[in-house]
């Protein structure tokens, strides 16, 4: 089976509409690690492609935000702000969708999916003594997580730890070996933050154990104008141009 592999949407519906566009024809069914809505302007559209398109889905600490389930005191404000937003924008049957996202790890096939880490829904795998912390508690051999905004993967085999750092400005692919293990992140598709602007996404085949790590651009312009009609943060905006 072909996947594409998405995580941190955030409402950016641009960004969304230019992976689908990039990766069609390239796979049989999407996934998504998660953080769906929040900061961005469009989270109905972006939750009723989620309802009608994804196979498997967690939730994020944004979703669970956005859905009220979450205090929102450990928020910095321009997230509060967004939230409160969300919140209030969101048709009922979106509200709803957003709550019910069973939390992860969620296994499918070959792979699991969770959204912070293995152990922590709400951890973020940054560097590779994050990641090598977690190996020896991991189920299954592949684990596609997302939190984190970063482009990237760690691996484990024969003792020996890998890494793919801050993937900018190239595609990458990497091959599951028997006998290891591998953290992948497909990167935002919404708000990259490596210093790459473009969206992120992956793609993997269960039955080669191939990954691609892919990035695509889009008009982050078309959705800094919406971000501001929204009367949301400028700094939501002026962040897509950059990609931090
Ligand atoms: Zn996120």
């Amino acid at each position: 089976m072909r996947y594409l592999v998405i995580s941190d949407i955030h409402s950016n519906l641009e960004a969304l509409e230019a992976v689908v566009a990039d990766a069609r024809g390239q796979h049989e069914r999407i996934v998504c690690c998660g953080d769906i809505a929040g900061y961005g302007p469009d989270p109905n559209a972006v939750i009723e492609w989620c309802r009608d398109n994804l196979a498997e889905v967690i939730r994020g600490s944004h979703d669970r935000a956005c859905s009220g389930m979450e205090d929102l005191e450990w928020f910095n404000p321009v997230a509060q702000a967004a939230t409160r937003w969300t919140i209030a924008q969101l048709k009922p049957e979106n509200f709803e969708y957003l709550r019910s996202l069973p939390a992860g790890p969620r296994s499918l096939d070959n792979f699991a999916l969770v959204h912070g880490s293995p152990l922590d829904e709400d951890e973020y795998l940054l560097t590779s003594l994050d990641a090598r912390n977690v190996f020896g508690y991991m189920e299954a051999d592949l684990v596609f997580f997302g939190h984190t905004h970063l482009q990237c993967g760690f691996g484990w085999k024969g003792g020996r730890q890998y890494s793919l750092q801050r993937v900018v400005d190239r595609e990458v692919w990497l091959r599951v070996e028997p006998d290891s293990a591998w953290l992948v992140n497909p990167g935002s598709v919404g708000q990259p933050r490596d210093g790459d602007p473009r969206a992120a996404y992956a793609l993997y085949d269960s039955q080669t154990n191939e990954i691609l790590l892919r990035r695509v651009a889009y008009d982050s312009e078309q959705t800094r104008r919406k971000i501001n009609a929204a009367g949301l943060p400028d700094v939501l905006g002026i962040r897509l141009g950059m990609g931090r």
